[in-house]
């Protein structure tokens, strides 16, 4: 590929220019709600800035936007078949939950609520499956899955007003057939529908839709585009800790859930809108064992995790739980790169040799979202060191190195005067489906979402201050 910007280079060069296109987009931005709290007063809406975003869209092959969008309901299907398979979850967690205490808790609270019976049988699922652009042989970019969320899968809201600032931009700039060519983005509303019906399905009138939130609430806006959406449709939403959902939260014998706080307030379904994940056990177990919808519900929590999304790639897996679709089975294999096991034994050693000799070409992860935890190079040399031998190592999955072709782009974070980027792009694509008993009722690709950082950073989201929002432009 040769495109590393979707504008000239003498336009990226124009510094007079460039600075009035800033001063254009912040204010776009602002007018358009891509809003955060700041890292000062992250609980506080009484001051507050714009989210990190990037100044011009950028460059993302055509063809391979295709392909994500085209293999996300299979994504989907693989993800809820996965999470009703007791077996083959706890085979595949068995090493991790020995030595990983949350990973651990999550599965015990699985196990509780399966030996309990489950009382709602209508599943939801809203995930984000990422994605970069491999820069393999031939200089033909291909599409290469780094990791699939289906908690908390965030920036649907902001996401979606991106394409608004980048066409205001061009306007700006002069470019109106440019603008044009932005991409719309209505993940917001194709996951609103997927919310409301649920909500629906559920079948009471006074149900109320409850947002798990964490204890800080930077991130606010973006979850405020959900809610204000599910509000225009006269849905009720509430958003609480988990903290506060085990001290006002009671099961009546029938295991609906009431909020104390309101009267009739009973609780038709929730969204864990959490970042990191709910690390109030007695909160999430009393969730879990509602008659409430819940999105996700612990066992596609699970499915979310490294260790899982590594199991999925052994040979034979996706065969098992796509038996009766090899298309789709190709087109997501086609998205994998090689995941490896640290599990005990030989087979483990291996791996840990081949990460020690080249640890340029790897990423070595835990079990958390959420950017920031994942080593590479030197790091992850000295981590693996010093994990070699012991069982801990269990804890970790061993990926390999996907190495985009950097683009270029300015990046514009609050206070941050204007730098010409070099930059790699992580492309996100929405699924929502709801399923009742065995069947899928629905089954949505639901939008994309682009994110972009600095190559000086080898991890880290939006969340963690390092990737900015941005929009494709398809080339
Ligand atoms: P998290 O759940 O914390 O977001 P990810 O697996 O998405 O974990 O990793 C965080 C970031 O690390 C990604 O956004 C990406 O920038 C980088 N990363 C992860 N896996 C790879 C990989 N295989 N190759 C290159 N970069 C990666
Ligand atoms: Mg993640
Ligand atoms: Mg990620």
């Amino acid at each position: 590929m040769s495109v590393t910007s979707a504008v000239p280079e003498e336009i990226l060069q124009d510094t007079y220019l460039i600075q009035g296109l800033m001063v254009a987009a912040k204010d776009a931005a602002l007018y358009h709600g891509v809003l955060m709290r700041t890292v000062e007063d992250p609980n506080s809406s009484e001051m507050i800035n714009y989210a990190p975003f990037s100044l011009f869209p950028s460059p993302v092959p055509e063809n391979l936007f295709k392909e994500a969008m085209d293999v996300q309901k299979d994504f989907n299907l693989l993800i809820d078949r996965v999470s009703q398979d007791q077996e083959f979850l706890t085979k595949a967690l068995e090493s991790t939950i020995r030595v990983d205490d949350f990973t651990a808790h999550l599965f015990e609270i699985y196990k509780s609520v399966r030996d309990e019976g489950i009382r709602q049988n209508i599943i939801l699922g809203i995930n984000r499956s990422d994605y970069m652009f491999h820069n393999g042989q031939n200089d033909k970019p291909t599409l290469k899955q780094i990791e699939i969320n289906t908690i908390a899968a965030s920036f649907a809201g902001l996401g979606s007003r991106i394409p608004d600032i980048h066409r205001h931009v061009f306007q700006v700039w002069g470019k109106p057939e440019e603008a044009a060519k932005i991409l719309k983005c209505e993940a917001i509303y194709r996951i609103t529908d997927g919310i409301a019906k649920a909500w629906r399905m559920y079948g009471s009138e006074k149900a109320v839709i409850v947002f798990v939130v964490e204890n800080v609430a930077r991130n606010i806006f973006d979850q405020r585009c959900l809610e204000m959406e599910l509000w225009r449709r006269n849905i009720t939403v509430l958003r609480r800790k988990t903290e506060e959902i085990y001290q006002r939260g009671i099961l009546d014998t029938d295991r609906k859930l009431f909020m104390h706080s309101r009267v009739n307030s009973q609780v038709g379904h929730f969204l864990l809108r959490l970042f990191p994940p709910v690390q109030d056990w007695n909160g999430r177990l009393l969730l879990e064992r509602s008659r409430a919808i819940k999105c996700p519900d612990i066992a596609t929590h699970l499915v979310g995790t490294k260790k899982v999304q590594q199991e999925l790639t052994r040979p034979g897996v996706l065969e098992k739980f796509l038996y009766d679709n090899p298309e789709a089975v190709e087109r997501i294999r086609a998205t994998f790169v090689g995941l490896y096991s640290f599990d005990e034994g030989e087979e483990g050693d291996k791996v840990v040799a081949m990460a020690m000799a080249e640890p340029e070409h790897f990423v070595l992860k835990p079990q958390r979202e959420g950017g920031g935890n994942n080593s590479f190079g030197e790091e992850l040399k000295q981590l693996l060191g010093s994990l070699k031998d012991s069982p801990e190592r269990s804890a970790y999955i061993l990926m390999e190195k996907v190495t985009p072709l950097p683009v270029v782009n300015y990046l514009v974070h609050p206070g941050v005067p204007p730098k010409l980027t070099e930059c790699v792009t992580e492309l996100g694509i929405f699924g929502v489906y709801i399923r009742r008993c065995g069947n899928m009722v629905i089954n949505d690709c639901s939008g994309h979402l682009l994110r972009t950082k600095s190559t000086e950073f080898a991890d880290g989201g939006v969340a963690a201050g390092v990737a900015v929002l941005d929009s494709p432009y398809l080339v």
